[in-house]
């Protein structure tokens, strides 16, 4: 399903999806059904989270092949280096090639529990520089030996961006500076860490630009149901939650003003010069296509709507 222009002459806005594996039976279900829905949307690819809160990491190859094999979607594979030798991660690149999926974003990830950052697992991991320079390698033995899935194109490698900063950050110009080294190394584009007030991105995005970033940002947003939800995104993106959304949650009782929020920060973000934007699901279809019908980007739930009923010959 090809996006719908938002007013005459106007590009269509572009959006992606996020999705993390199933953690019981139950929920891949609904997640079977969920995937549906989004793919039906027509996003540009549907990202899946790699071992992020435990997950497993087969899970989550599990779900970018059932995303290859039984949607239209372009499935794109998260993948962190941290603990992981540098021959296994190959493996898992190769096999992740090897099931025709091409497109990664290239993470350092988090200290798994139980250690931290000094941990010698942890600082003799590679970082994201030297994971994009791998997923090439691999690419290119794969393009020699052939064995790729001819319906897989070349691929693309993204990398994460921190408009906020990350908690290792030094500095807003190191942070730039390193994201520079990812482009160098050949990433193609970041997705940002989720954040709340659009001055946040446009600022960060157009320091970045000025010192010499070319490739295109896509901001994450997440249209949370309950002020809960939005305090747990908070606390893991690092930042306070904004106390009006908060409020609003907590009085109306519905998910209504996430929708409202993402889609008045999606307007501001998409205006200042955002290439699209891609939208965390929790793994729930509803909140992020209300946000695409609110923005005009969709007609009804594509899913939702059905084939047209049969014509009644006899009339
Ligand atoms: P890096 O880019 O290697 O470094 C992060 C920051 O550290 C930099 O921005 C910079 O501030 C600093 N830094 C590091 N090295 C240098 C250097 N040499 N010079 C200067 N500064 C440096 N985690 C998961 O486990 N699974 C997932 O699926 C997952 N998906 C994510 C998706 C997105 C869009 C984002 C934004 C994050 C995701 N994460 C995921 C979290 C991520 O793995 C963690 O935030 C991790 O701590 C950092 O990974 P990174 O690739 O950004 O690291």
């Amino acid at each position: 399903a090809a996006p719908v222009a938002v007013s005459e002459g106007a590009a269509p806005i572009r959006f992606s999806f996020e999705v993390f594996p199933a953690r019981s039976g139950a929920a891949a279900l609904a997640l079977g059904h969920a995937v549906q829905h989004l793919a039906a949307a027509g996003p540009e690819f549907i990202s899946v989270t790699y071992g992020a809160s435990g997950s497993s990491q087969d899970a989550s190859l599990d779900l970018l092949k059932y995303l290859r094999q039984h949607t239209d979607a372009l499935p794109l594979a998260h993948l962190t280096t941290v603990a992981m030798p540098r021959e296994r991660l190959a493996e898992v690149i190769r096999e992740t090639l090897q099931a025709g999926i091409s497109d990664f974003l290239a993470l350092r990830g988090d200290p798994p529990k139980g250690s931290d950052e000094r941990d010698p697992a942890v600082t003799a991991s590679l970082d994201a520089v030297e994971l994009i320079r791998l997923i090439d390698e691999v690419r290119a033995e794969r393009d020699e030996t052939g064995d790729a899935d001819p319906r897989s194109g070349a691929g693309r490698t993204s990398v994460a961006v921190y408009p906020n900063g990350h908690p290792l950050s030094r500095s807003r110009r190191a942070d730039i500076d390193w994201l520079i080294a990812k482009e160098a190394a050949g990433a193609s584009f970041g997705i940002t860490q989720l954040f709340f007030h659009a001055e946040d991105y446009l600022g960060f995005v157009s320091e970045a630009r000025e010192a010499g970033l070319t490739m295109p940002i896509l901001p994450g947003l997440m249209p949370v149901a309950t002020g809960a939800q939005l305090r747990k995104v908070a606390s893991l993106a690092g930042q306070p939650a904004p106390s009006d959304l908060e409020r609003a949650l907590e009085t109306s009782g519905s998910a209504e003003p996430g929708v409202a929020h993402t889609v008045g920060l999606a307007r501001e973000l998409l205006a200042g010069g955002a290439p699209s934007v891609h939208l965390y699901t929790f793994n729930r279809h509803q909140q992020v296509l209300a946000v695409l019908r609110e923005l005009g980007v969709l007609t009804p739930d594509p899913v939702s709507v059905g084939p047209r009923p049969p014509v009644d010959a006899s009339r």
